[in-house]
This record gives C-alpha cells, structure tokens and sequence, in this order.
C-alpha cells in the first residue's frame, strides 16, 4: 500500500518572513536584495545584473517590521485542533542566518512561535478543563536528526532511535524520553537547558545547528472522565528545520546552488514530501525516504494541520540561498 494513497491530504500553508537588513556585512555588500512590496509580494533584485528582478506573490509575506506576535497569528489557528486529538506541525525552512531560530525560540524579551504555542496550548487546555467531560494532560519531547540520526535532547546520548508505527498508523520513538508538564515554568525547564546543550555542542562539532534539525514534540492527551474513558492524542510538532543551504532541493536549474558537502536527506525528502501535499496531484508521498518525513508521517497530511514559515534575508550574501528558498516556497504555496 503506497503511504497516502486514496486519501484526502491537507495542504502545508506557507508563509513568508523576510528579516530586517543588518547594514553592510563587508565592501562588497550592494545593500538589501530583497524588498517587501506589500503584505503579499516581494521582489529580489541580483545587484550585478539589475535586470534580473523576480517578483513573488504569497498568501502572506511577514516583512521586515513584523514582530513576533504577528508571527505567531499564523499558527495560533492550529492549536485548539490539539485538543481533539488532531495533529498539526510548524517548520522554520531557509539558509542560517535568515531567522529560523529567532522564528522558532526568539529570545526573553522576543519569545517566538515556541514558548507563545505552549503559554496558548495551556491556556486552551485550561479553559476547558472547566468542561466537565474530558481529563486533559500535556507532555513534552525533545530530539534532534542529525545526519539522519534521531537523537533525544532530554536525554542526551548518542543513541539513535528507532522509529515505528502502530497498528492506528501512529508514528512512535520507543525509548525517547516523553516528560509530563504541568505549567510554562514546567515546559521551560526542560527546554531551555536541552536548547543550550545544542547551541554549545554546535560550536564545537562543525555548526552542527545549522545542519541538524531541532524537533520539539508537544503532546496533548485527553481521557473521558466517564466509562469507557476513551482516549485521543493530539501532536504537535515545532520545527527549528537545519539551512537550506545545505542541499540542491529547489528544482530550480538555473541557478547555481553552492555546493556545500553531502544532500541533507530529511531536508530534501521534506521539499518532496510539501511539494507532492500540495501540488495535490501525488499518488505516493515519500514520507518513508528520510527519518524527519518519516518521523511527521502522521503529522503533516491527512487530516494534520501544517504552517511552514520561510525565513529569508536580504543581504546580498543570501542572494542564491533566498532564491532557492522563495522558489521553492511559491512552488509549494497554497494556490
Ligand atoms: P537561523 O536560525 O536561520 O540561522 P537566526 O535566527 O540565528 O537565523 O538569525 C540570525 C541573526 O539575525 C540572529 O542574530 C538573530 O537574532 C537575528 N534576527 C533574525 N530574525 C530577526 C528579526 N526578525 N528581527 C531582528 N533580528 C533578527
Ligand atoms: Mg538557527
């Protein structure tokens, strides 16, 4: 039986954020490739040949003033479906350097699409907890892929785990480490050391952060307070995705992508697995290909919500990278 086969699959919705410009990095820096025309078009203009101007259209372009907040109004529609036991993901796609963490955690004083998905998650949670027919709990997991290694950030350890699916279709990690979490402080807790551990491990082994995906699991299970106490569990994946820069994924022949060491598998299997969701015509969606599109089988499709943001950057620097991201985003947009 092909994966998705004769089934009805949602569309990954994309959204765009360009970053604001950091002012010249070097003398060769021409000033911003990239400029927000209005809340749905941009253009990328090549500075060494000023005839090449691509304009894009999106259904929804967060330019470079947009703050956090107004981020995060993109995903927040997705959550309360958690709570009926319906899964949803968001990923942060584009080069490093163009926002994707920032997007994703952001910092104290700037919290991103993560920290603002718990407080909301929680806040659902508890406001119908006052329904009187449901138990709600909430619990967390923490892993990373990196070369094709799914590895628990809870539990550091170099083991690589393995993945399964149950006789519901359920994907499952036997052996990742799954915390139960009672508040935000509870949540942050766990998070934000295991976030660290990452940061401190990339500057030493190679900019593993930017080759790696960092995958938080957010689990909400509700239980019939009534016999027969039936149970639904509602996923929500939160993706801090490695840089596109990585791979030659855009389909886009023309330009020449850097080449940049081995292909990122689970990024470039992702590109196929969004483009085969929404050009809607797939027959089989390569979920099977990597251990990221594997990991989302039953979280990106099918009846699961998905919002994928594409960060970019105008820096001149970024030229060819935000290209192949835009590109590879307006091939996938809701059309
Ligand atoms: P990535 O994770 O894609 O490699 P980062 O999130 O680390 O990129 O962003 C690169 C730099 O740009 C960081 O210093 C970050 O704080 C800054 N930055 C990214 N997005 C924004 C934004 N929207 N506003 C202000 N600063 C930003
Ligand atoms: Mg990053």
């Amino acid at each position: 039986v092909s994966d998705g086969a004769n089934k009805k699959t949602s569309r990954v919705r994309v959204v765009v954020r360009l970053r604001p410009y950091m002012g010249k990095q070097d003398e060769k820096d021409e000033g911003p490739c990239v400029r927000g025309l209005d809340s749905q078009n941009l253009e990328i203009i090549n500075w060494r040949n000023a005839t090449e101007t691509v304009k894009y259209h999106f259904d929804v372009i967060h330019g470079e003033q947009t703050t956090q907040q107004e981020v995060f109004r993109s995903v927040k529609p997705i959550l309360p479906h958690l709570l009926s036991g319906q899964n949803a993901s968001v990923f942060a796609y584009g080069p490093t350097g163009a926002g994707k963490t920032h997007t994703m955690m952001g910092s104290s004083d700037q919290p991103g699409v993560i920290p603002r998905a718990v407080r909301e998650v929680f806040k659902l949670v508890k406001a119908k907890n006052e329904d009187d027919r449901w138990d709600y709990s909430i619990g967390m997991s923490y892993l990373e892929i990196y070369n094709e290694k799914v590895l628990d950030l809870l539990s550091p350890s170099s083991l690589d785990l393995p993945i399964r699916e149950d006789k519901d279709k359920n994907i499952l990690i036997p052996g990742l480490t799954h915390t139960t979490i009672s508040s935000f402080s509870d949540f942050d807790k766990h998070f934000v050391p295991a976030s660290l551990n990452r940061t401190t491990a990339s500057t030493k082994l190679n900019q593993r952060s930017s080759r790696s995906h960092a995958v938080l699991l957010l689990k909400v299970v509700r239980t019939q307070r009534t016999l027969p106490h039936r149970q639904q569990t509602g996923k929500l994946y939160l993706i801090d995705l490695a840089g596109s820069e990585d791979n030659r994924l855009t389909g886009n022949q023309g330009i020449r992508l850097k080449e940049s060491g081995a292909i990122n598998l689970s990024l470039f299997t992702l590109s196929k697995v969004v483009d085969s969701l929404n050009s809607g015509t797939a027959v089989r969606v390569p979920y099977r290909d990597s251990k990221l599109t594997r990991l989302l089988q039953d979280s990106l499709g099918g009846s699961a919500h998905s919002v994928m943001i594409t960060n970019i950057a105008p820096e001149y620097k970024y030229y060819f990278h935000t290209f192949g991201a835009l590109n590879f985003a307006s091939k996938s947009k809701l059309i």
